[in-house]
Formats: structure tokens, sequence, C-alpha cells
């Protein structure tokens, strides 16, 4: 039953002309019916641009820098090859993952080894192929020494990885006494390491925050040089905000939603959902990050690194995948509720991972109906997927859909490639788990796709 139009929450995504090129193509139905469930396309194409957006901030503002794809945000290959061929690096954390960036084209070089406790094959491994290990604790340190000193290799590389003094309870990385008696072992250990600089990862979104931890490295590089270490780079790992809304489409989504708004009157805590909409962004985010002045410095961050010689690291990982990705389902089955529709689509919220964060995959779908008879009217709908469990729903939210959903007809859920496709799916229920389509040059007039090398 059709209801009238309420003040249904909705949070339409950013316009994207890629995205629609493709959903306009009619390639999606092809796909749909070719792999027989749902599965997850890839636009390369757009991981260059973002890549590109942040070399030319960098270029900008005179500073040195070098980008790492935090490969934890997305599994596929494609991201490794275009890292390549771009001149990104790869910030990884397991020997798979070292494997696969390898394999994939990204010199030893050009990887960055972040995770805490690594184990020592992964040691052995990134010192034979000359990555960047980010240390995270004295044990981790001793051991690299060690395996500097047993191996076949002549010296590791290696940043030292520091406890924000702002996250105090964050498990990663040194505090200061720590670091200090780093510096000290790295300057006993001679020529088996050489330590090229410090590095932290803080959570949330904020600017000064990093901008301030930022100017005290590269104030510890100095001293560390004056140890003789080399000490001439900062990595200020990920958390560039990714815009998935505009800010008022945002602000009128937090006004105006409640627990009535929901599938079984779930309730969320706002505070939970991922901000959707960030003032600054990708590489206007990195842009006001270098103009920042850190606290108790008389000039920006950008002024400090050109003045000191320190070359700027950074992993990103959602903010290169902005707008890379989209994830198909089908709907399977529409079931009336007082008020609402329940869909049942395909697959399993395991594709879309915010579920599992105690928060929801907000971005609107975009409905794409088989049914040419579709009724238009406002159609409100929450999305369930194809298991037994109660809890297993893809959008608790019900979605003002502004024609009838029908079986058949599919839901494409937008900009997934960051965190969202693959870091929880699992095949529950022995259910597939969704294929990867590379659609290369979205620019022709027909898209043209690929399978990504593998498919988890
Ligand atoms: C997760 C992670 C990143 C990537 O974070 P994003 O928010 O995706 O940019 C970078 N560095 C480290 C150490 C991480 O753990």
């Amino acid at each position: 039953m059709a209801v009238s139009a309420g003040p249904w929450p909705t949070l339409p995504v950013v316009p994207d002309p890629r995205a629609e090129a493709v959903l306009s193509s009619g390639l999606i139905e092809e796909l749909s019916y070719a792999l027989g469930g749902p599965f997850h396309f890839l636009l390369p194409d757009t991981f260059d641009t973002n890549l590109r957006a942040l070399r030319e901030a960098l270029a900008e503002a005179g500073v040195d820098g070098v980008v790492y794809f935090a490969k934890k945000a997305n599994k596929a290959a494609v991201w490794i090859e275009r890292s390549a061929e771009g001149g990104a690096g790869v910030d990884i954390a397991s020997v798979g993952e070292l494997r696969e960036t390898l394999g994939h084209g990204v010199r030893g070089e050009d990887i960055v080894v972040t995770g805490p406790a690594k184990d020592p094959a992964l040691l052995r491994l990134a010192v034979r192929h000359g990555a960047l290990i980010a240390v995270d604790a004295l044990d981790e340190l001793d051991a690299l020494i060690t395996t500097v000193r047993t191996g076949r290799v002549r010296r590791a590389r290696l940043l030292l990885r520091c406890l924000p003094p702002a996250q105090p309870h964050s498990r990663f990385g040194m505090n200061d006494t720590e670091l200090a008696t780093a510096l000290d072992r790295c300057v006993r250990a001679g020529d088996a390491v050489r330590m090229e600089g410090f590095s932290f990862h803080l959570s949330g979104y904020a600017i000064q925050p990093r901008a301030d931890l930022a100017g005290q490295l590269v104030d510890l590089c100095l001293k560390a040089r004056a140890l003789g270490l080399d000490a001439d780079r900062v990595s200020i790992g990920g958390g560039l905000a990714v815009s998935y809304t505009d800010a008022e489409s945002w602000c009128a989504f937090l006004d105006v939603q409640n627990s009535g708004h929901y599938h079984a009157d779930r309730t969320f805590d706002t505070a939970d959902f991922y901000p959707y909409h960030s003032p600054h962004a990708g590489a206007g985010a990195l842009r006001t990050l270098l103009a920042t002045r850190p606290e108790g410095y008389g000039q920006s961050l950008a002024g400090l690194l050109r003045d000191s010689g320190v070359t700027l690291l950074m992993e990103p990982g959602r903010a290169l995948l902005d707008r890379a990705g989209a994830t198909v389902f089908r709907i399977q089955g529409v079931k009336d509720r007082a008020g609402y529709q329940l869909l049942t689509v395909d697959g399993t919220s395991l594709s879309l991972s915010e579920q599992w964060f105690n928060s929801e995959y907000l971005p609107d779908p975009y409905l794409l109906p088989m049914n040419p008879e579709a009724s238009a009217g406002v159609w409100p709908a929450a999305v369930g997927a194809a298991t037994c469990l109660e809890s297993d729903m893809l959008t608790w939210r019900k979605i003002p859909f502004t024609r009838r959903p029908r079986a058949g007809d599919l839901l494409v859920y937008p900009n997934t490639a960051g965190y969202q496709m693959d870091s929880n799916e699992s095949a529950f229920h022995d259910l597939a788990l969704p294929p990867k389509v590379v659609i290369d040059r979205t620019d022709r007039d027909r898209p043209r796709w690929r399978l990504d090398r593998h498919f988890t």
C-alpha cells in the first residue's frame, strides 16, 4: 500500500557521472543476469582521479610526499595495479597482503608495513624486499634487528609508531619514554637499521590533531637526526574523510530520523553513524591539513615540512576508494508490513560491512526497476538478507522509494568500495561471495568489464 509522503529521512549521494553512466548503460542488468547473484562493481578510473588529486594537493603546497594505498579497505587486485601505475605505494599488514601487493606489481621498497606485533615471517619478508616497516613496540624493534643480524639482508628500513597523546587508550604505538628507548636502540643497531622517521594513525577525521601531532613528529625527526639517524619522513596514517552526501542532506537526515523510520522500531545512536558529510574530505582534507598551523608553531604544517626537509607519508584507504565502486543485489521477495514493505535481497549484510559496527550504511540505494508497470508514489521499504537471522538487515531504515519495488528489481548501494565490500563477507549459508567486476573506461559509450583477479 502506498503511504502519503511523510518526512521520510533520505540520504542522496553526491552526483557521480561515472557511476551514473554505468547505471544507465544497461550493463548492470546484464551482469546481474550473467552472474546470477549479488556483485560489486569497481571503477578504477575514479581511484586514479582520487590519487591524482592527493598528489596535486601535495604539489600545490610544495611538499614532498608519498601516498600509500591502505589495502585493508578493499581486497581487489585492481587497486594494487593502479597504485603501481599511478606512483603510489601500498600499506599492508600481513604476509597475504604483502604477497598480493608484490604479485600485482608494486615493488617492495614502495610498501609500508603497519599493524601491531608483526609475525616473524612478515618481518623477514618485508626486510628482504626493502619495505618500510612501521615498528609498533620495543620488542618488535628487537625482533626486527635480530631478523637483520640473522638473515642475509643488509638492513631494515623503519619508522617508529607513536602512541598519540590525544588518544592515550589506543593499543597502537609507543609513548615518549618508549620512543626515547627505541631511538637509543636504533643508534646502537648502527648499519642494521635505517631509521626513516615516525608514524601515527588517528581515529576520527579531525584535522587539527593530525596537524599537531605531525608538527611534533617533525621536531622529533630533528632530534633523531642530532643522534645521527636519517629521520626524514613522517607518516600521518589514514583518516582522510569521505563525503558521501552534501552538508544539507546530512544535517536534515540527522534532524528528521527517529525510531519510527526503521524496521522493528530499531534505534541507532547517531554518534555511531559514519560522518557521511565532512567539511573537509579527500584531497580537500589534505590541503587543509597542510595549510593548518600545528599548535605551538609559527607556520603551517607545509612550511614546517619544507623547512626541515621532511617527506610526508600518508596511508589513505577510504579516500582513495571514494566513488570507486558500488554493490548490486536483486530483490527476491516483497512482503507488506504496516505502512511499509520488507524487501528480501539475494545476499547478506556481510557484504555491507557497516551493519557490523552497531551502525547502518546510510546512503540511499538506487532502485533499478525490471518491471515497466511499477507504480509511482512513495513506497517505504526496509531491506533484509536471504538468511535465517532476524538481525541480518542490509537497511533497517524504511527507504522511501519513488516507485513500487518488485521481485526481480535491482538495488544498487552506491559508493561501497571503501570498507563496505569485503571486510566482513563470508560464505554464510553457503551463499557465494559476490564477485567483483572491474569496469574500465566509463567514458566510452559502452563500458567494458572484466572480473577482478580473485573473488575474495
Ligand atoms: C586503517 C588504517 C589506514 C587507513 O585508514 P582510512 O581511514 O581508510 O584512510 C591507514 N593506516 C593505518 C595504520 C591503518 O590502520
